[in-house]
């Protein structure tokens, strides 16, 4: 039985005091949700402040992005390490957004997901198509060639998450249609059952693009997505709160 997940991105906004706000608000709203992990991911200024209002729920923290080194001189990286010291267990990895303005390949991916399973995180790693690439109908090319070398050699699939983000949703109001994303999570559960065997029934699989309150129940129907990775919806509270009711009530 997998476990759902909610986990909202909340990307390049709130100061410090809006993320507390935001994050007691969830705390506060959160009741009769218990079957649904939540995980938040504020920016790294905030993660320390978040961690003390989610301390003692069932609300998990994320960073939106890891460096892939312990420490050194790498100006502007934040280290897994210091990470883990904030209050995170989870880092969100290989986003598109990081693809596509920070220039992050697969093998940064890949060096960030190994440094984060050896740092007690447990990575949630985005892959997903552009627009180009599902009209051209490269799709499972594209989203396998991500999924393979960002695991590429690591052995187990445990404290793994994956979330399919297709990046024609993102941020688009564009959402996949249930089929649409439950044919590429099929997909990718066919890759990783390839790579790991039958350890692949057992890993959580996380839509994300454009999810609201309401076309997350039709999503988290299909039998192989197993929660959301949320962006601008995370924002809104009662938003966000909905998707995790939603959740909750089909899983
Ligand atoms: C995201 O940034 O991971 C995301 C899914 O964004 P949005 O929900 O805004 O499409």
């Amino acid at each position: 039985m997998r476990k759902p997940i909610v986990a909202g991105n909340w990307k390049m906004h709130n100061t410090v005091q809006e993320s507390i706000a935001l994050a007691k608000y969830i705390k506060d709203g959160i009741a009769g949700t218990e079957k649904t992990e939540i995980v938040l991911a504020p920016p790294f200024t905030a993660l320390y402040s978040v961690s003390a209002v989610i301390k003692d729920t069932k609300i998990s923290l994320a960073s939106q992005n890891i460096f892939y080194e312990d420490k050194g001189a790498y100006t502007g990286e934040v280290a897994p390490g210091m990470i883990k010291d904030a209050g995170c267990t989870y880092a969100i990895i290989g986003h598109s957004e990081r693809r596509k303005y920070f220039y992050e390949r697969d093998e940064d991916v890949n060096l960030k997901v190994k440094k984060a399973l050896a740092t007690g995180l447990t990575p949630i790693v985005c892959v997903g198509e552009t627009e180009e690439e599902r009209v051209k109908d490269v799709t499972e090319f594209v989203v396998g060639v991500q999924v393979k070398k960002a695991l590429f050699e690591i052995n187990s699939l445990n404290n793994i998450v994956i979330a399919y983000e297709p990046v024609w949703a993102i941020g688009t109001g564009k959402v996949a249609t249930p089929m649409e994303a439950e044919e590429v999570h099929r997909f990718i559960r066919g890759v990783l059952s390839e790579m790991y065997g039958s350890a692949s029934t057992d890993i959580r699989i996380l839509y994300g693009g454009s999810v609201t309150p309401e076309n997350v129940g039709e999503l988290i129907d299909m039998e192989d997505i197993d929660g959301a990775l949320v962006g601008g919806a995370s924002l809104k509270p009662d938003t966000f709160l909905g998707i995790i009711r939603k959740v909750s009530e089909k899983k």
